[in-house]
């Protein structure tokens, strides 16, 4: 038969010939090396046979593509080990998963972080023990059935009755540790060496919590120590940086369980929130929109106009007065289409561009609730504009400038994806093929590259999403830009064309932070609480050495505050380094300390937050340069 490899050449072998036997045919170190094999594609176990024609990719032991391969191994050597430290205890499921793998068991008993030490050590006792060989072999149903069944594994005996009759049972051995498994694992276990057990957490048999509750061991493996070492690294990163912990840190925002999912915002995390709301409303206005007021609760007759009453109120507050129902709105969307439906409108008044800084419940589970990033109650800076067919692309890649506008306000580097019809959704297949079109060549035009997420557009309509990648490599979706069809039918929204007829408008929604409160919890873990000048709660802290020079702190902070900045003194008795440290922790971005020096000559000394000791500067020259930092909104770099 012939083999296609990646570069195009063909490679003969003989019927029957295996992943690892063309490996071969390429060469003995290739083959040595070989961790799995890509056919036509898909990642594949390389003991099993080719096909006459198949591509062929050989991935070695080291290839990123293969590292599922060497954590799905590893997660065996744990279950070896389970075994041996835990007898009777019963295997389940072990996988791999982005990032790492879990085995899931039922222990005897409950074991504790301590025994995670325990099993790690034990994982690293075997591998040392010798370098074992991962056997696969095919075996007869009830062969099988019956090995696990005397072994008391009821798990694999559930699983080999749940595989479909015409699939293979396939059998991996290492050492002395038999699993039911598909594969793709290791030639041996000698590539497995950066691996970490992680934790422990409950997950039901299945993930049906009417069956057994068992224990989820999690870890992860790389090729490599140094790349383990990195992503352990940025676990703890993460955590450093999670904003649920920054928010109280820094004197942000807090939560209560009197008002689940809804953020208590601290006078710091509120001057925040303002800059954020004071540069949209910059943004809206140097791009020709007009900011409006629409009502909080509306009756259901709104609900049931725009559909949301039928396919979004499991997600709504609902409420009732004088016997008729009402509805706390999740979305300003139908507030908007009501509002302009007040008014009769030609085709010289269009586009009109709402934007409002709206309020907005969502009824969330509370297990689903998390910091800002998932609330009941939010600000969308959400904007609609309503305009003519003829004029929907231009105001879609209007949306497109100014979302890249105000992403560079804060160094952000955005991805964008398309996302298309989803399965349960509104209106005719003409309308959304024209919808998406029109999208598409949105973007298009603007030269954007973009991904396809099939399936995901909101009911009303498709939508281009924004998503930005935080300096951890996590990725955030933040705006979105859609359009709509459906709520102008459904609200019958018209303008009077030159023809003089009736006509329908398009409707554009689009959000560029998402929510304020979920864009502060991106901003927080992103940077870590270090917020650029023209963000930061305080931006300046002045200190005195001594008590003499209170007076002229004053003077300073007056100053700065004269001059638009958000100045403080800090007068407590502490020592000068003290509060030098209190003000690294809390992050405030610029800090001057005066003394008898500073008082004579009219100076400050200046040290930048997370840099050192600037030295001394003429007040009058540092106050110019902070307020061009701020009014230019600068990026510390
Ligand atoms: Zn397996
Ligand atoms: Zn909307």
């Amino acid at each position: 038969m012939r083999i296609l490899l990646p570069d195009d050449t063909a490679l003969e072998l003989p019927d029957g010939a295996t992943g690892l036997d063309a490996a071969a045919a390429i060469g003995p170190r290739l083959a040595a090396a070989t961790a799995a094999v890509k056919v036509n594609g898909e990642l594949r176990d390389l003991r099993l046979p080719l096909a006459d024609g198949d591509r062929l990719q050989v991935l070695r032991v080291g290839d990123d593509e293969a590292l599922p391969v060497l954590r799905h191994s590893t997660a065996h050597v744990l279950a070896e080990a389970a075994r041996h430290l835990f007898p009777g205890v019963k295997v389940a499921f072990g996988p791999p998963i982005d990032n790492g793998f879990y085995y899931d068991f039922e222990f005897p008993e409950p074991i504790t972080d301590a025994d995670l030490e325990r099993l790690e050590a034990e994982m690293r006792r075997i591998l040392a023990a010798g370098e074992w060989a991962f056997v696969r072999s095919e075996v007869p149903r009830a062969e099988a059935r019956a090995r696990f069944e005397a072994e008391g594994e009821v798990y694999k005996v559930e699983a080999i009755d749940r595989l479909p009759a015409d699939v293979p049972i396939s059998f991996y051995r290492q050492g002395d540790f038999v699993d039911l498994c598909r594969g793709p694992h290791l030639q041996t276990s000698k590539p497995i060496k950066a691996f970490r057990l992680q934790s422990l957490a409950g997950a039901y048999w299945l993930g049906d919590s009417s069956r057994p509750q068992l224990t989820r061991v999690y870890g992860t493996a790389f090729w490599k120590p140094a790349d383990l070492e990195a992503h352990l690294h940025r676990i703890e990163e993460a955590k450093r940086r999670d904003h649920r912990r920054l928010g109280p840190e820094l004197g942000l925002f807090t939560f209560s369980d009197v008002a689940a999912g809804t953020a208590f915002w601290l006078p710091n995390g509120t001057r925040i929130f303002n800059q954020l709301v004071g540069l949209s409303r910059e943004m809206c206005d140097a791009h020709g929109y007009t900011e409006v007021k629409t009502p909080q609760l509306y009756d259901a007759e709104l609900w049931k106009t725009s559909g949301h009453w039928f396919k979004y109120r499991d997600h709504m507050f609902v409420t009732e007065a004088e016997g008729r129902p009402m509805g706390l709105k999740p979305m300003n969307c139908p507030g908007h289409a009501q509002l302009f439906k007040l008014q009769r409108w030609s085709y010289r008044d269009l586009p009109q561009r709402y934007s409002e800084p709206g309020l907005l419940h969502r009824n969330e589970l509370s297990g689903a609730l998390h910091g800002l990033l998932r609330v009941r109650h939010f600000v969308q800076d959400d904007a609609h504009i309503f305009c003519t067919p003829e004029q929907a692309l231009d105001e879609a890649k209007g949306c497109l400038d100014m979302a890249f506008e105000t992403y560079a306000q804060f160094g952000i580097e955005t991805t964008v994806e398309l996302s298309t019809r989803p399965p349960e959704r509104m209106g005719d297949d003409a309308q959304w093929d024209e919808a998406e079109a029109l999208l598409a060549r949105a973007l298009d035009d603007k030269g954007l590259v973009y991904a396809v997420n099939e399936g995901d557009g909101a009911f009303y309509g498709p939508k281009i999403d924004l998503h930005m990648t935080d300096s951890l490599g996590r990725s955030w979706q933040l705006g979105t830009v859609q359009m709509d069809f459906q709520l102008p039918e459904r609200f019958d929204l018209t303008y009077t064309g030159a023809d003089n007829g009736e006509h329908r408008v398009v409707m554009l929604h689009r959000a560029l932070f998402g929510s304020y409160e979920r864009f502060i919890g991106i901003l927080l873990e992103d940077t870590g609480g270090d917020l650029p000048l023209w963000l930061a709660p305080d931006q300046v802290l002045v200190l005195p050495i001594a008590d003499r020079h209170e007076s002229y702190v004053e003077e300073v902070v007056g100053r700065l505050r004269t001059a638009g900045l958000r100045a403080r003194a800090d007068l407590r008795g502490e020592s000068v380094g003290k509060k030098i440290a209190e003000a690294e922790s809390s992050k405030v971005p610029v800090m001057l300390v005066v003394g008898d020096r500073e008082q004579e000559t009219g100076q400050v000394s200046v040290r930048r937050h997370g840099r050192r000791d600037l030295g001394a500067h003429d007040l009058a020259g540092l106050i110019r340069d902070l307020r061009a930092e701020v009014g230019e909104r600068r990026v510390p770099v």
